[in-house]
């Protein structure tokens, strides 16, 4: 981490490539994020507003807080991360206070990327209170509305939020100038598969036998995380069979395989 006018900050060094699939995707981020950073001056000339937010909604597991990291390196954005459940669980008043605190940091740090992880615990469809009193998630969510609108002014900072539920986010949310982009990322199909286990093997010793293509057929459903998982636990199975392997066997990879079952289903895939 390095320190720009007194604020902590931190470029991911996650790279466009070290996501598997998504090629779509990720052309659309750069657009939306590396672009009015990186040229900023033609967005300028041009008279473009860049984008202040993306909402990016997908099941767990399949690297929405991974593509916020890339498009922060790719930018040589500041990165700072905010989570709507931990948010929701402080006390009265200190969601409020760190949000704010997170913008300010943003603003000094710029460029940033506020990655707002688990947003529709803090964004989610207002009303059902009572009339005068407010609940925890609406003051949440009109402080981060309240921030968002002033980005206006400030260059340089983008938010990123990321759900497992879209349906159950406040419309307000989705108004021009705010999350302008609305974009899911997918459970990977069978090329992205093979692509996210040639990433996860990169670094590993694999014999000739392994066939990723193969793996890569097998493990429908399989999350990104899970087919991470897939690569490291052959890697122990390796060495739990002898502690001095120097390769890592289509049989270890068989093995592990046998014994994981996604945790996606058919029907949780938009
Ligand atoms: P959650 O909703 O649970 O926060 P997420 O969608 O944000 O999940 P990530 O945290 O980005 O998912 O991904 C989890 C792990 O899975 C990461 O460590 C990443 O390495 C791996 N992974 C997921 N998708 C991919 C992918 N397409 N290519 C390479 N690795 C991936």
């Amino acid at each position: 981490p390095s320190i720009t006018r007194g604020v902590t900050v931190d470029i991911p060094k996650v790279s466009w490539d070290d996501i598997g699939g998504l090629k779509d995707l990720k052309k659309k981020l750069q657009q939306a994020v590396e672009w009015p950073i990186k040229h900023s001056a033609a967005f300028a000339r041009l008279g473009i507003s860049p984008m202040r937010g993306v909402l990016l909604h997908g099941p767990p597991g399949c690297s929405k807080t991974t593509l916020a990291k890339a498009a922060a390196h790719a930018a040589q954005a500041s990165f700072f991360s905010l989570s709507g459940a931990e948010l929701y669980s402080m006390y009265v008043g200190e969601g409020e206070a760190l949000l704010r605190n997170t913008f300010r940091r943003a603003r000094l740090a710029a460029p940033s990327i506020i990655f707002f992880d688990e947003a529709d615990v803090v964004a989610a469809k207002r009303g059902g209170s009572s009339r005068n009193s407010t609940t925890v998630g609406e003051r949440l969510l009109s402080t981060l509305l309240t921030e968002m609108d002033g980005l206006e002014q400030a260059k340089g900072i983008l938010v990123l939020a990321a759900t497992n539920r879209p349906h159950a986010i406040d419309p307000a949310l989705m108004r021009p100038g705010r999350f302008d982009l609305v974009l899911y990322v997918p459970p990977p199909d069978m090329e992205a598969r093979y692509e996210i286990l040639r990433v996860h093997t990169r670094n590993m010793k694999i014999g000739d036998d392994v066939d990723l293509r193969r793996i890569a057929e097998d493990t429908e459903l399989f999350t990104g995380a899970e087919l991470e998982g897939l690569c490291r636990e052959a890697g122990i199975v390796a060495l739990r069979e002898n502690i001095s392997a120097t390769l890592v066997s289509n049989r270890h990879f068989e093995t592990v395989k046998l014994s994981l079952k996604p945790a996606l289903t058919r029907d949780e895939i938009e």
